[in-house]
């Protein structure tokens, strides 16, 4: 198939803009990248999706969030949240422990739908439901496959629950990471994914490290997020948390270390010398209250950093634009944030799912999967290889996706989903949504 006749964002230094483009797709991947005429030539016999104008992009990529916390949407929440642990502790970890099977079904379905129609096509997601451990990260790949939205997805391990609940979720993530690490497969992956330092003591964290030896994939893990965690390190174990991670070989390309907003210089420096990704998540940094992380610093040292929305929005445009906010915001200065922002975006996310996924994603390609998206976006200023990087962060918008492909096949259609009736399932939603409102 080729789709193509509008503006084409490829994210491939090579060939980074065309003015009238076309792509040829041949099953999951993409063969070619060329202007429309020339490849239309080229194939006059292959099938041809007019995108009539619109924008066509790579698939963007959310590098951290949770599906479980979407009927939490509209909530009202009874005890106090005056900090992130009372965040913590009054909403999120009474929300997930009321989770059914069928309830991880439906957040996930509805989380990767919201995400499908912003242009996602690349999903990280930490997942929680301490009450249905057991399936649950099967259940969401189900969802993802039925969708056919690209994840990777892991089960939140903490000390929190009790021994039981504790040895249940190991046991989620080996058994997920070892049916999902194949090279069968590549549309769902696993991480071994553990809450966070001051959830976790150092026998439940050795025992996380030796259940996941020899397995494919790394840890995914929430980083010195509120204010609280660094201390409890430094306190209970005599050592930061990046320290604590590193002595105990979590680190590593495969790995994911989630917010870093209080991490010093010399855990910093770690991230680098492993190899280890940062993933930065602006909004919930702003809305918890945590402060802002160390971004321009991070990478002015080399950290991979990617971008996330941590459960705060689905639109990668968004958290992108926040992103670059916050930096100037942080650092008194507004020259500061907007390459990083982009960089985080279109150069770091697709480093970071190349860790875990055979092909390239985040870049229009040949050879990458066929992960792509087109947008409703006529543009108000010249749009072109100089200036694309300004209309994505204050022109774009996630409500502006039309249709968004994954592994080749159309998920969405003209705002329409094509694997699933989404009225169906947000009624579902809908329905379910109060039980657990009720008892909050
Ligand atoms: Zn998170």
């Amino acid at each position: 198939m080729i789709v193509g006749n509008g503006r084409v964002i490829t994210n491939d230094p090579s060939n980074p803009f065309l003015e009238t483009g076309a792509i040829l797709v041949r099953g999951k991947v993409i063969e070619e990248v060329r202007e429309l005429a020339a490849l239309r030539a080229a194939y006059p016999h292959e099938p041809f999706h007019d995108v009539a104008g619109r924008v066509v992009m790579p698939g963007l990529i959310n590098a951290h969030t949770h599906a479980y916390s979407h009927y939490a949407r509209g909530m009202g929440v009874t005890g106090p949240t005056r900090d992130f642990v009372e965040i913590l502790e009054n909403l999120w970890w009474r929300l997930d422990r009321m989770l059914t099977l069928e309830d991880v079904e439906l957040n996930t379905t509805t989380t990767f739908v919201e995400s499908i129609r912003n242009g996602v096509t690349t999903i990280f997601d930490h997942h929680s439901s301490p009450g249905a451990v057991e399936g649950s990260l099967f259940t969401q790949a189900e969802a993802a496959r039925r969708l056919g939205i690209r994840a990777s997805l892991c089960y939140e391990t903490s000390d929190r629950d009790g021994a039981e609940v504790f040895g249940q979720a190991v046991a989620e993530n080996v058994a997920f990471m070892r049916a999902s690490n194949t090279g069968e497969q590549d549309l769902v992956r696993g991480l071994f994914g553990v809450h966070a330092s001051f959830t976790m003591s150092q026998p439940s964290l050795e025992a996380c490290v030796a259940a996941a030896e020899g397995l494919r994939g790394g840890f995914h893990v929430h980083t010195a997020e509120g204010p609280g965690d660094e201390p409890d390190a430094v306190e209970k174990y005599g050592q930061r948390i990046l320290a604590r991670f590193h002595d105990l070989g979590m680190l590593g390309p495969e790995s994911i270390a989630v917010h870093c907003v209080h991490a010093d210089d010399d855990e910093l420096d770690r991230l680098v010398a492993t190899g280890t990704p940062m993933v930065h998540n602006p909004h919930s940094n702003m809305g918890n209250a945590v402060g802002g992380a160390p971004v321009v610093e991070a990478l002015g040292k080399g950290v991979r950093v990617g971008l996330g929305t941590d459960a705060y929005t689905a639109d990668m445009f968004a958290s992108a634009s926040v992103a670059k906010i916050l930096a100037s915001h942080r650092l008194g200065d507004p020259t500061v944030g907007f390459g990083e922002a982009m960089t985080l975006l279109f150069g770091n996310n697709p480093a970071i799912a190349a860790a875990h996924f055979a092909r390239p994603v985040g870049v229009l390609a040949p050879g990458a999967y066929a992960d792509l998206i087109t947008l409703d976006y006529d543009p108000i200023t010249p749009l072109h290889a100089g200036s694309y990087a300004g209309h994505i962060l204050f022109g774009m918008s996630g409500r502006m996706v039309n249709d968004t492909m994954v592994d080749g096949r159309w998920v969405m259609r003209d705002r329409v989903i094509q694997t699933l009736d989404e009225a169906q399932v947000n009624a579902r939603s809908c329905a379910a949504a109060p039980r657990i409102w009720a008892r909050m």
